[in-house]
């Protein structure tokens, strides 16, 4: 039986579109920090890239100051990926693993030509810099796919269509111990199977459950079931929010949603995994059509 603490914390997540009105903290649910410095993030993402473009797609003020949304482009190719980190501000891991999956890429760039990757990141830049899983207003941006109020959730609507990536994978942190996966209906099993297999050698353990308690089998692949989807589209409908994987499958693109464990104080165990997942999803584009 879930507890009250439960239904309350559902409730805030699930059934609320603005739960603050302003880029407030998590108290209850334990989310360890790893450090992110907004203004170092930044200069490292700035600073000139052999054969990447990068330039700012949105910029949210908070109390006077602008915060950037940059964007990262490898350069045309027939395929690509497009990768969102930090949509939610307060999971570092997602935000901490940018630097290295561009790292990774640029070491296998002869391998991975074929695939364009496309990084936007942090798509929350106020919540990152505030630690707050929320926007400067007290938007949760993973729920503004249905009316699209944030300038958040419009640069992602944006450079999505820009880019009409062949995958798309959003970098987030949870509660639980361990790292899973929500695909969308258009994941295959079999891609999953070889993503959670590629994260897996890399030593990322994955859960055997998800943060709702759901047994998870194989370890680490929570797939959108018919349940689930059923629920989703009840849930846009009713209360008008919608999360990036519901509306990228709406348009035919499948999705993975990361999550590793943000309680842990171990940082590379938290980023390793979407380091990994991200190099194998490239791996696997630059193979073929998924
Ligand atoms: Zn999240």
């Amino acid at each position: 039986m879930p507890t009250l603490a439960d239904v309350r914390n559902f409730a805030r997540y699930h059934l609320v579109r603005r739960v603050v009105d302003h880029p407030a903290r998590e108290t209850e649910l334990g989310v360890e920090p790893l450090g992110y410095d907004p203004d170092a993030y930044d200069a490292a993402l700035a600073r000139p890239r052999d054969g990447w473009r990068s330039d700012v797609v949105a910029e949210p003020t908070y109390q006077g100051r602008a915060y950037p949304i940059r964007r990262l482009r490898s350069g045309a190719s027939t395929r690509s990926l497009l990768v969102l980190g930090g949509v939610h501000g307060n999971e570092q891991a997602g935000l901490l693993a940018i630097p290295a999956i561009l790292d990774a890429y640029d070491a296998k760039r002869d391998a991975l030509g074929p695939v364009e990757l496309c990084v936007l990141t942090p798509v929350n830049p106020v919540g990152a810099a505030h630690l707050s899983r929320y926007n400067a207003d007290g938007f949760d941006i993973n729920r503004d796919f249905v009316r699209f109020e944030t300038e958040e959730a419009r640069a992602v609507r944006r450079v999505f269509d820009e880019v009409a990536p062949d995958l798309m994978i959003s970098l987030h942190e949870g509660p639980q111990d361990a790292t899973f996966m929500f695909t969308n209906r258009r994941v295959d099993e079999a891609l999953a199977r070889r993503l959670l297999t590629a994260m897996e050698r890399g030593g990322t353990a994955l859960a055997t459950h998800d943060y709702f308690g759901r047994a998870l089998s194989p370890p680490g692949y929570a797939p959108m079931g018919p349940s689930a989807w059923r629920l989703s589209q009840l849930w846009a409908r009713t209360l008008q929010m919608k999360a990036t994987g519901v509306w990228a499958d709406e348009r035919g693109v499948p999705e993975i949603t990361l999550e590793s464990g943000w309680r842990s104080t171990d940082r590379d165990a938290r980023v390793r995994g979407h380091v990994d997942l991200v190099v194998a999803a490239l791996e696997r584009l630059a193979e073929g059509p998924l």
